[in-house]
Protein backbone atom coordinates (compact mmCIF):
# COMPACT_ATOMS: atom_id res chain seq x y z
CA UNK A 1 0.00 0.00 0.00
CA UNK A 2 1.08 3.29 -0.78
CA UNK A 3 1.46 5.89 1.79
CA UNK A 4 -0.91 9.01 2.33
CA UNK A 5 1.08 11.92 -0.20
CA UNK A 6 1.81 8.71 -2.50
CA UNK A 7 -2.03 8.15 -2.87
CA UNK A 8 -2.52 12.25 -3.84
CA UNK A 9 0.19 12.48 -5.99
CA UNK A 10 -1.27 9.17 -7.50
CA UNK A 11 -4.66 10.79 -8.20
CA UNK A 12 -3.05 14.29 -9.06
CA UNK A 13 -1.50 12.45 -11.97
CA UNK A 14 -4.66 11.00 -12.98
CA UNK A 15 -6.38 13.99 -13.21
CA UNK A 16 -8.65 12.19 -9.83
CA UNK A 17 -8.03 14.10 -7.00
CA UNK A 18 -11.14 15.71 -5.78
CA UNK A 19 -11.08 19.23 -3.88
CA UNK A 20 -13.90 21.06 -1.68
CA UNK A 21 -14.87 24.13 -3.15
CA UNK A 22 -16.51 26.02 -0.67
CA UNK A 23 -20.22 28.09 -1.93
CA UNK A 24 -20.85 31.61 -0.18
CA UNK A 25 -24.29 31.85 -0.50
CA UNK A 26 -28.04 29.68 -0.63
CA UNK A 27 -28.16 26.95 -2.83
CA UNK A 28 -30.45 29.02 -4.94
CA UNK A 29 -30.71 29.26 -9.19
CA UNK A 30 -27.41 32.12 -8.88
CA UNK A 31 -24.83 30.88 -5.86
CA UNK A 32 -21.21 33.04 -5.24
CA UNK A 33 -17.91 32.06 -4.52
CA UNK A 34 -14.36 33.33 -4.91
CA UNK A 35 -16.02 36.52 -5.02
CA UNK A 36 -18.08 35.66 -8.00
CA UNK A 37 -21.70 34.89 -9.24
CA UNK A 38 -22.41 31.97 -11.22
CA UNK A 39 -25.57 30.16 -12.20
CA UNK A 40 -25.78 27.18 -10.20
CA UNK A 41 -26.67 24.12 -12.43
CA UNK A 42 -25.45 21.30 -10.18
CA UNK A 43 -27.77 21.51 -7.36
CA UNK A 44 -29.78 18.66 -6.00
CA UNK A 45 -32.40 21.52 -4.86
CA UNK A 46 -35.14 20.52 -7.38
CA UNK A 47 -38.12 22.33 -6.66
CA UNK A 48 -36.34 25.26 -4.64
CA UNK A 49 -37.55 24.31 -1.74
CA UNK A 50 -33.89 24.79 0.32
CA UNK A 51 -34.39 28.49 0.61
CA UNK A 52 -38.04 28.64 0.50
CA UNK A 53 -39.46 31.02 3.24
CA UNK A 54 -42.11 28.26 4.49
CA UNK A 55 -39.27 25.95 5.07
CA UNK A 56 -37.01 28.11 7.02
CA UNK A 57 -40.01 30.03 9.38
CA UNK A 58 -40.69 26.13 9.75
CA UNK A 59 -37.11 25.49 11.04
CA UNK A 60 -36.49 28.79 12.97
CA UNK A 61 -39.72 28.46 14.99
CA UNK A 62 -39.24 24.62 15.86
CA UNK A 63 -35.32 25.96 16.83
CA UNK A 64 -36.70 28.24 18.91
CA UNK A 65 -39.68 26.15 20.37
CA UNK A 66 -37.64 22.74 20.75
CA UNK A 67 -33.51 24.30 20.79
CA UNK A 68 -31.12 23.04 17.97
CA UNK A 69 -30.63 19.36 19.35
CA UNK A 70 -32.32 16.59 20.06
CA UNK A 71 -30.40 15.40 23.00
CA UNK A 72 -29.77 11.93 22.28
CA UNK A 73 -30.77 8.83 19.84
CA UNK A 74 -34.62 7.95 18.84
CA UNK A 75 -34.47 4.63 21.36
CA UNK A 76 -32.87 6.96 24.00
CA UNK A 77 -35.00 10.23 24.61
CA UNK A 78 -34.32 11.58 21.55
CA UNK A 79 -37.76 10.32 19.79
CA UNK A 80 -39.45 14.00 19.65
CA UNK A 81 -43.09 14.80 19.04
CA UNK A 82 -42.00 16.45 15.78
CA UNK A 83 -40.39 12.94 14.64
CA UNK A 84 -43.07 11.15 15.41
CA UNK A 85 -45.72 13.73 13.61
CA UNK A 86 -43.31 13.73 10.18
CA UNK A 87 -43.43 9.74 10.13
CA UNK A 88 -47.34 9.68 10.44
CA UNK A 89 -47.21 12.31 7.11
CA UNK A 90 -44.55 10.12 5.56
CA UNK A 91 -46.53 7.33 5.95
CA UNK A 92 -50.03 8.93 5.07
CA UNK A 93 -48.15 10.62 1.84
CA UNK A 94 -46.52 6.94 0.56
CA UNK A 95 -49.61 5.53 1.13
CA UNK A 96 -47.34 2.76 3.90
CA UNK A 97 -48.70 1.63 6.96
CA UNK A 98 -45.74 2.90 8.28
CA UNK A 99 -42.55 5.07 7.97
CA UNK A 100 -39.31 5.22 9.96
CA UNK A 101 -36.90 8.15 10.01
CA UNK A 102 -33.16 7.97 9.14
CA UNK A 103 -30.64 11.02 9.34
CA UNK A 104 -29.79 10.47 6.02
CA UNK A 105 -29.99 8.61 2.73
CA UNK A 106 -26.37 7.08 2.96
CA UNK A 107 -27.69 6.27 6.77
CA UNK A 108 -31.28 4.60 5.76
CA UNK A 109 -29.56 2.41 2.96
CA UNK A 110 -26.94 0.86 4.91
CA UNK A 111 -29.59 0.43 8.05
CA UNK A 112 -32.36 -0.69 6.20
CA UNK A 113 -30.32 -3.15 4.40
CA UNK A 114 -27.58 -4.54 7.32
CA UNK A 115 -30.90 -5.05 9.52
CA UNK A 116 -33.30 -6.97 7.25
CA UNK A 117 -30.75 -8.90 5.36
CA UNK A 118 -28.17 -11.89 5.98
CA UNK A 119 -25.59 -14.19 4.50
CA UNK A 120 -28.73 -16.57 4.02
CA UNK A 121 -30.50 -14.19 1.64
CA UNK A 122 -30.07 -12.64 -1.73
CA UNK A 123 -30.24 -9.57 -3.05
CA UNK A 124 -30.52 -8.52 -6.70
CA UNK A 125 -28.52 -4.89 -7.14
CA UNK A 126 -28.64 -2.82 -10.26
CA UNK A 127 -24.86 -2.22 -11.54
CA UNK A 128 -25.50 1.51 -10.80
CA UNK A 129 -27.41 1.76 -7.55
CA UNK A 130 -26.25 4.18 -5.78
CA UNK A 131 -22.88 3.77 -3.34
CA UNK A 132 -25.28 3.51 -0.34
CA UNK A 133 -27.27 0.34 -1.93
CA UNK A 134 -23.52 -0.96 -2.28
CA UNK A 135 -22.26 -0.30 0.84
CA UNK A 136 -25.49 -1.96 2.50
CA UNK A 137 -25.79 -4.37 0.60
CA UNK A 138 -21.53 -5.01 1.82
CA UNK A 139 -22.55 -4.19 5.22
CA UNK A 140 -25.60 -7.43 5.38
CA UNK A 141 -23.54 -9.91 4.30
CA UNK A 142 -26.11 -11.17 1.72
CA UNK A 143 -24.97 -12.89 -1.21
CA UNK A 144 -25.04 -10.12 -4.24
CA UNK A 145 -26.08 -10.52 -7.70
CA UNK A 146 -25.15 -7.29 -9.94
CA UNK A 147 -27.63 -7.36 -12.64
CA UNK A 148 -27.53 -5.09 -16.13
CA UNK A 149 -28.50 -1.18 -15.32
CA UNK A 150 -32.52 -1.36 -16.08
CA UNK A 151 -32.46 -5.20 -18.05
CA UNK A 152 -35.06 -6.71 -16.77
CA UNK A 153 -34.05 -10.29 -19.07
CA UNK A 154 -30.73 -10.38 -17.60
CA UNK A 155 -32.34 -9.83 -13.92
CA UNK A 156 -34.78 -12.14 -14.93
CA UNK A 157 -32.14 -15.14 -15.94
CA UNK A 158 -30.09 -14.59 -12.41
CA UNK A 159 -33.69 -15.03 -10.73
CA UNK A 160 -34.06 -17.92 -12.71
CA UNK A 161 -31.01 -19.78 -12.13
CA UNK A 162 -31.05 -19.21 -8.60
CA UNK A 163 -34.44 -20.76 -8.28
CA UNK A 164 -33.02 -24.29 -7.75
CA UNK A 165 -31.21 -23.90 -5.24
CA UNK A 166 -32.96 -21.05 -3.32
CA UNK A 167 -32.37 -20.59 0.43
CA UNK A 168 -33.58 -17.59 2.46
CA UNK A 169 -34.90 -13.91 0.94
CA UNK A 170 -34.64 -12.07 -2.15
CA UNK A 171 -34.48 -8.64 -2.15
CA UNK A 172 -34.43 -6.77 -5.55
CA UNK A 173 -32.81 -3.21 -5.45
CA UNK A 174 -33.12 -0.33 -7.31
CA UNK A 175 -32.46 3.21 -7.84
CA UNK A 176 -36.02 4.51 -8.86
CA UNK A 177 -34.09 7.71 -10.72
CA UNK A 178 -30.43 6.61 -11.14
CA UNK A 179 -28.91 9.82 -9.79
CA UNK A 180 -26.01 9.79 -12.38
CA UNK A 181 -27.59 9.19 -15.83
CA UNK A 182 -31.17 10.69 -14.98
CA UNK A 183 -33.56 7.58 -15.90
CA UNK A 184 -35.98 5.74 -14.16
CA UNK A 185 -36.15 2.12 -13.22
CA UNK A 186 -38.17 0.37 -15.20
CA UNK A 187 -40.88 -0.39 -11.72
CA UNK A 188 -43.43 -2.12 -13.74
CA UNK A 189 -41.39 -4.70 -14.76
CA UNK A 190 -39.44 -5.04 -11.27
CA UNK A 191 -42.81 -5.36 -9.66
CA UNK A 192 -44.11 -8.09 -12.57
CA UNK A 193 -40.72 -10.35 -11.62
CA UNK A 194 -40.83 -9.33 -7.89
CA UNK A 195 -44.47 -11.02 -7.77
CA UNK A 196 -43.43 -14.09 -9.83
CA UNK A 197 -40.01 -15.13 -8.12
CA UNK A 198 -41.45 -14.44 -4.83
CA UNK A 199 -38.64 -11.59 -4.30
CA UNK A 200 -38.92 -8.10 -1.92
CA UNK A 201 -38.46 -4.91 -3.78
CA UNK A 202 -36.59 -1.89 -2.41
CA UNK A 203 -36.88 1.50 -4.39
CA UNK A 204 -34.40 4.42 -3.68
CA UNK A 205 -36.37 7.27 -4.65
CA UNK A 206 -33.54 9.69 -3.50
CA UNK A 207 -34.01 11.30 -6.98
CA UNK A 208 -37.51 11.18 -7.69
CA UNK A 209 -39.27 11.87 -4.64
CA UNK A 210 -40.91 15.96 -4.47
CA UNK A 211 -40.35 15.42 -8.36
CA UNK A 212 -42.35 12.97 -10.22
CA UNK A 213 -45.70 11.77 -10.16
CA UNK A 214 -48.89 13.97 -10.04
CA UNK A 215 -48.39 14.35 -6.36
CA UNK A 216 -44.84 14.39 -6.07
CA UNK A 217 -45.26 10.93 -4.37
CA UNK A 218 -41.48 10.03 -6.74
CA UNK A 219 -41.00 7.02 -9.12
CA UNK A 220 -43.38 4.65 -8.33
CA UNK A 221 -46.50 7.16 -8.07
CA UNK A 222 -45.18 7.80 -11.90
CA UNK A 223 -45.60 4.41 -12.87
CA UNK A 224 -48.99 4.00 -11.04
CA UNK A 225 -47.18 1.35 -8.28
CA UNK A 226 -46.67 3.05 -5.42
CA UNK A 227 -48.23 0.39 -3.25
CA UNK A 228 -46.24 -2.35 -5.02
CA UNK A 229 -42.82 -1.21 -3.50
CA UNK A 230 -41.55 -3.41 -0.22
CA UNK A 231 -39.24 -1.25 1.15
CA UNK A 232 -39.88 2.57 -0.14
CA UNK A 233 -37.15 4.59 0.77
CA UNK A 234 -36.75 8.87 -0.09
CA UNK A 235 -34.38 11.69 1.30
CA UNK A 236 -35.12 15.28 2.22
CA UNK A 237 -32.19 16.34 1.07
CA UNK A 238 -32.52 16.81 -2.42
CA UNK A 239 -36.00 18.07 -4.18
CA UNK A 240 -37.28 18.29 -0.60
CA UNK A 241 -34.82 21.02 0.44
CA UNK A 242 -33.63 19.85 3.46
CA UNK A 243 -32.17 16.92 5.29
CA UNK A 244 -32.37 13.37 6.75
CA UNK A 245 -34.01 10.67 5.21
CA UNK A 246 -37.08 7.31 5.56
CA UNK A 247 -38.33 4.24 4.51
CA UNK A 248 -41.81 3.52 3.90
CA UNK A 249 -42.96 -0.32 4.74
CA UNK A 250 -45.26 -2.02 6.74
CA UNK A 251 -45.36 -1.77 10.37
CA UNK A 252 -43.56 -5.17 10.87
CA UNK A 253 -40.53 -4.03 8.95
CA UNK A 254 -39.96 -0.32 10.99
CA UNK A 255 -40.73 -2.61 13.81
CA UNK A 256 -37.54 -4.69 13.46
CA UNK A 257 -36.00 -1.53 11.92
CA UNK A 258 -35.98 0.15 15.22
CA UNK A 259 -34.44 -3.22 17.25
CA UNK A 260 -32.00 -3.74 14.73
CA UNK A 261 -30.83 -0.67 12.46
CA UNK A 262 -27.42 -0.01 13.60
CA UNK A 263 -27.46 3.45 11.79
CA UNK A 264 -30.98 4.29 13.11
CA UNK A 265 -30.01 3.16 16.92
CA UNK A 266 -26.46 4.63 17.23
CA UNK A 267 -26.69 8.00 15.86
CA UNK A 268 -28.43 11.23 17.48
CA UNK A 269 -31.60 11.54 15.55
CA UNK A 270 -32.70 14.32 13.46
CA UNK A 271 -32.84 18.01 14.92
CA UNK A 272 -36.09 19.79 15.54
CA UNK A 273 -35.29 22.81 13.41
CA UNK A 274 -34.37 19.80 10.47
CA UNK A 275 -37.38 17.36 11.45
CA UNK A 276 -39.98 20.95 11.18
CA UNK A 277 -38.37 21.70 7.83
CA UNK A 278 -39.08 18.08 6.43
CA UNK A 279 -42.76 18.75 7.78
CA UNK A 280 -43.48 21.86 6.08
CA UNK A 281 -41.86 20.37 2.62
CA UNK A 282 -43.55 17.30 2.51
CA UNK A 283 -46.79 19.70 3.38
CA UNK A 284 -45.52 22.01 0.04
CA UNK A 285 -44.73 19.07 -1.92
CA UNK A 286 -48.48 17.81 -1.71
CA UNK A 287 -50.48 21.22 -2.75
CA UNK A 288 -51.13 23.19 -5.96
CA UNK A 289 -47.56 25.05 -4.98
CA UNK A 290 -45.93 21.75 -5.51
CA UNK A 291 -47.96 20.29 -8.24
CA UNK A 292 -46.37 24.30 -10.34
CA UNK A 293 -43.24 23.58 -9.08
CA UNK A 294 -42.83 20.26 -10.78
CA UNK A 295 -44.52 21.73 -14.10
CA UNK A 296 -41.83 24.46 -13.94
CA UNK A 297 -39.04 21.92 -13.40
CA UNK A 298 -40.58 19.77 -16.50
CA UNK A 299 -40.21 22.95 -18.81
CA UNK A 300 -37.01 23.77 -17.47
CA UNK A 301 -35.83 20.19 -18.67
CA UNK A 302 -37.31 19.88 -21.80
CA UNK A 303 -35.64 23.29 -22.96
CA UNK A 304 -32.12 22.72 -21.79
CA UNK A 305 -32.41 18.87 -22.64
CA UNK A 306 -34.00 19.57 -25.91
CA UNK A 307 -31.37 21.95 -26.98
CA UNK A 308 -28.52 19.67 -26.48
CA UNK A 309 -29.73 16.60 -27.69
CA UNK A 310 -30.57 18.72 -30.91
CA UNK A 311 -26.90 19.69 -30.80
CA UNK A 312 -26.07 16.05 -30.81
CA UNK A 313 -25.10 15.54 -27.83
CA UNK A 314 -24.90 12.15 -26.25
CA UNK A 315 -27.63 12.66 -22.46
CA UNK A 316 -26.86 9.16 -21.00
CA UNK A 317 -30.76 8.48 -21.50
CA UNK A 318 -32.01 11.29 -19.13
CA UNK A 319 -35.67 11.46 -19.00
CA UNK A 320 -35.47 13.75 -15.46
CA UNK A 321 -34.02 17.05 -14.19
CA UNK A 322 -30.28 15.23 -14.17
CA UNK A 323 -29.13 15.59 -16.78
CA UNK A 324 -25.56 14.08 -18.14
CA UNK A 325 -23.52 15.43 -20.70
CA UNK A 326 -21.08 12.04 -21.42
CA UNK A 327 -17.12 13.43 -21.89
CA UNK A 328 -16.14 10.04 -21.85
CA UNK A 329 -12.22 10.58 -19.58
CA UNK A 330 -11.43 12.53 -16.69
CA UNK A 331 -9.52 15.65 -18.40
CA UNK A 332 -11.54 16.83 -20.94
CA UNK A 333 -14.48 16.66 -18.46
CA UNK A 334 -12.59 18.41 -15.98
CA UNK A 335 -11.18 20.85 -18.73
CA UNK A 336 -14.64 21.22 -19.46
CA UNK A 337 -16.07 22.13 -16.36
CA UNK A 338 -13.03 24.67 -15.86
CA UNK A 339 -14.05 26.38 -19.01
CA UNK A 340 -17.88 26.89 -17.76
CA UNK A 341 -16.72 28.35 -14.71
CA UNK A 342 -15.31 30.79 -16.56
CA UNK A 343 -17.98 31.80 -18.50
CA UNK A 344 -19.82 31.71 -14.49
CA UNK A 345 -21.83 28.30 -15.17
CA UNK A 346 -21.18 25.89 -12.27
CA UNK A 347 -21.64 22.34 -13.31
CA UNK A 348 -19.34 19.52 -12.36
CA UNK A 349 -17.54 16.86 -13.56
CA UNK A 350 -18.41 13.51 -12.36
CA UNK A 351 -15.34 10.75 -12.48
CA UNK A 352 -14.76 7.68 -11.48
CA UNK A 353 -15.55 6.31 -8.98
CA UNK A 354 -18.53 7.94 -9.22
CA UNK A 355 -19.84 6.61 -12.42
CA UNK A 356 -17.65 3.74 -14.44
CA UNK A 357 -14.15 4.59 -16.59
CA UNK A 358 -14.78 5.60 -19.85
CA UNK A 359 -18.42 7.48 -18.71
CA UNK A 360 -16.66 10.92 -17.80
CA UNK A 361 -19.46 13.35 -17.50
CA UNK A 362 -20.72 16.93 -16.95
CA UNK A 363 -23.73 16.56 -14.66
CA UNK A 364 -26.42 19.48 -15.04
CA UNK A 365 -29.41 19.65 -12.57
CA UNK A 366 -32.00 22.05 -12.85
CA UNK A 367 -33.89 23.62 -10.31
CA UNK A 368 -37.38 25.24 -10.63
CA UNK A 369 -36.41 28.59 -9.72
CA UNK A 370 -33.70 28.68 -12.45
CA UNK A 371 -34.47 31.45 -15.29
CA UNK A 372 -35.50 29.96 -18.16
CA UNK A 373 -33.27 32.33 -20.18
CA UNK A 374 -30.12 31.62 -18.28
CA UNK A 375 -30.51 27.74 -18.73
CA UNK A 376 -30.94 28.15 -22.82
CA UNK A 377 -27.45 30.38 -22.71
CA UNK A 378 -26.02 27.80 -20.52
CA UNK A 379 -26.66 24.96 -22.64
CA UNK A 380 -25.54 27.28 -25.71
CA UNK A 381 -21.85 27.66 -23.73
CA UNK A 382 -22.39 23.84 -23.23
CA UNK A 383 -22.18 23.29 -27.07
CA UNK A 384 -19.97 25.52 -28.35
CA UNK A 385 -17.22 24.58 -25.55
CA UNK A 386 -17.66 20.95 -26.59
CA UNK A 387 -18.21 21.48 -30.14
CA UNK A 388 -14.81 23.76 -30.24
CA UNK A 389 -12.76 20.47 -28.88
CA UNK A 390 -12.38 22.52 -25.84
CA UNK A 391 -13.21 19.12 -24.22
CA UNK A 392 -12.49 16.43 -26.27
C1 LIG B 1 -28.09 11.27 -2.51
C2 LIG B 1 -28.47 9.83 -2.54
C3 LIG B 1 -28.44 9.06 -1.39
C4 LIG B 1 -27.89 9.58 -0.09
O1 LIG B 1 -28.77 10.44 0.52
P1 LIG B 1 -28.19 11.50 1.58
O2 LIG B 1 -29.38 11.95 2.33
O3 LIG B 1 -27.54 12.57 0.79
O4 LIG B 1 -27.21 10.74 2.44
C5 LIG B 1 -28.89 7.76 -1.45
N1 LIG B 1 -29.32 7.24 -2.62
C6 LIG B 1 -29.33 7.94 -3.77
C7 LIG B 1 -29.83 7.32 -5.02
C8 LIG B 1 -28.89 9.26 -3.75
O5 LIG B 1 -28.87 9.95 -4.89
Amino acid sequence: MKNIQQQLAALDAQQMRRFLREIESASGPRVQFGGRDYLLLCSNNYLGLADHPQLIEASCRATRDFGTGSGASRLVCGSLSLHHRLEEALAHFKGSESALLFNSGYAANTGILQALYGPDDLIFSDVLNHASIIDGCRLSGARVLVYAHNNLAALEELLEQEKPRRRGRWLIVSDGVFSMDGDLAPLPGLVALKERYDAWLMIDDAHGGGVLGAGGRGTAEHFGCLDKIDLHMGTFGKALGSYGAYLAASRAVTDLLINRARSFIYSTSLPPGVAAANLAALKLVDSPTGAHLRAQLESHRRLFAGRLSAAGLNLCGSQTQIVPILTVNPEPTMQAAAALLDHGIFISGIRPPTVPSGTCRLRATLMASHDPQDILAAADTIIALLASGGAR
